[in-house]
């Protein structure tokens, strides 16, 4: 059945997060939390605009939600899904251009993460109340629903200028949708960031559901430590990073799962290649942007923690390797090791950590 909802994958620690609101002297935080985006979400303000922030921050988070929930009526993703195989309909530019970013993940990817996965995600239910296993042909027939081609955007109009554009043409092929479940609370994570700069915060964090983004220092001047959840212990961490400025988006099988009548556990990241939930040798993978890449680092963080988790170890050390510019990441295999990147040597705590833990070279 449908276990737990909340994703923590990786948290900002409570010790941190102690020490900066009670040492002396520091500076005083702020924190807010809120449900949205069918998840919990934290948010610390760290400096003298920290009020405002956290409350700009929430109104930013419920305005994205509107825009991008597949289950709100009237949202872009829902009236672009309502218009399939029809003339198509125009979308904000903000939506178009994180759809046509989607475009440019699956390609980048391989189509490991496809946000026209959707059909499929339905079928599967793995996160509804009625979750269920589909005949092999129905999962045939909806994969030749999935694939990039499928969803035209005008990008045209987005290269045209700097902003985007107020409106853009998208049409979608009857049958398909998109689901931004995978990609939009990082681009959340991105906003949030924005605000969090807008109000030259010393320091936040943000922890969307397993999205997490550290700005600045902790009360103390400090780093934040972002702990990663131990897949088998929920309330352990299997390592911790000290970061600022930083993403932390950690994806997994272990939190969003249903198990059918024959005892086969699927959990909720769909494979795109064959239709059936990954059957993936990681159990987490996380992947560590930062934000001096530009505005679009925690989306592409969620992006790519959802196609790694995917492609499995080989594959995903290997897309390291291809992009290693890019990113950093953690990655937690089945057979109980813990493998992360070089860039992380000198942030990663692995002290105590359950995992025999290895530098991928
Ligand atoms: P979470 O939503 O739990 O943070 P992810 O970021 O990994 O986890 O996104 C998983 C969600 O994305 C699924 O619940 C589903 O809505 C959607 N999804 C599932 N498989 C894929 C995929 N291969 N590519 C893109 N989106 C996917
Ligand atoms: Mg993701």
């Amino acid at each position: 059945m449908r276990k737990l909802r909340l994703r923590i994958g990786a948290l900002v620690s409570a010790a941190a997060l102690a020490l900066s609101l009670t040492a002396c002297g520091a500076a005083k935080a702020e924190t807010l939390d809120i449900f949205a985006m069918d998840t919990y979400m934290s948010l610390v303000a760290v400096g003298s605009g920290g009020y405002d922030a956290l409350q700009t921050a929430a109104v930013e988070i419920n305005r994205l939600e509107a825009l991008l929930s597949r289950t709100k009526d009237g949202s872009d993703v829902s009236r672009l899904n309502a218009s399939a195989g029809g003339e198509g309909v125009t979308l904000s530019g903000e939506t178009a251009a994180l759809l046509a970013l989607a475009k440019d993940c699956a390609d980048r990817t391989a189509g490991a993460f496809d946000v026209t996965v959707a059909p499929l995600v339905d079928a599967w239910g793995i996160t509804t109340d009625t979750p269920r296993v589909p005949a092999q042909s129905e999962i045939e027939a909806l994969l030749t629903l999935v694939g990039g081609e499928h969803l035209t955007v005008d990008d045209s109009a987005l290269h045209s200028s700097q902003l985007p554009p107020e409106d853009v043409a998208a049409a979608l092929d009857a049958g398909c949708a998109v689901d931004l479940g995978g990609i939009a609370k990082g681009y959340a994570s991105d906003r949030v960031a924005d605000i969090f700069e807008k109000y030259q915060l010393t320091g936040g964090t943000v922890s969307l559901g397993g999205n997490v983004y550290v700005c600045g220092t902790t009360g103390e001047g400090k780093p934040w430590n972002v702990a990663i959840q131990d897949p088998n212990d929920s309330d352990g961490f299997a390592v911790r990073l000290r970061l600022s400025d930083a993403f932390v988006v950690t994806s997994g099988g272990y939190q969003r799962y249903f198990t059918a009548p024959d005892g086969t556990v699927y959990q909720h990241i769909i494979d795109p290649a064959t239709g059936y939930p990954a059957r993936s040798d990681l159990v987490s993978v996380s992947i560590v942007t930062y934000r001096a890449g530009g505005d679009r680092q925690g989306t592409m963080a969620d992006a790519y923690s959802t196609a790694l988790y995917v492609m499995g170890e080989a594959g995903a050390a290997a897309f390291w390797q291809a992009h290693r510019s890019d990113f950093d990441m953690v990655l937690i295999t089945g057979d109980g090791r813990l493998l992360y990147t070089p860039g992380l040597a000198d942030t990663i705590e692995t002290d105590g950590s359950a995992y025999a833990c290895q530098v991928i070279a």
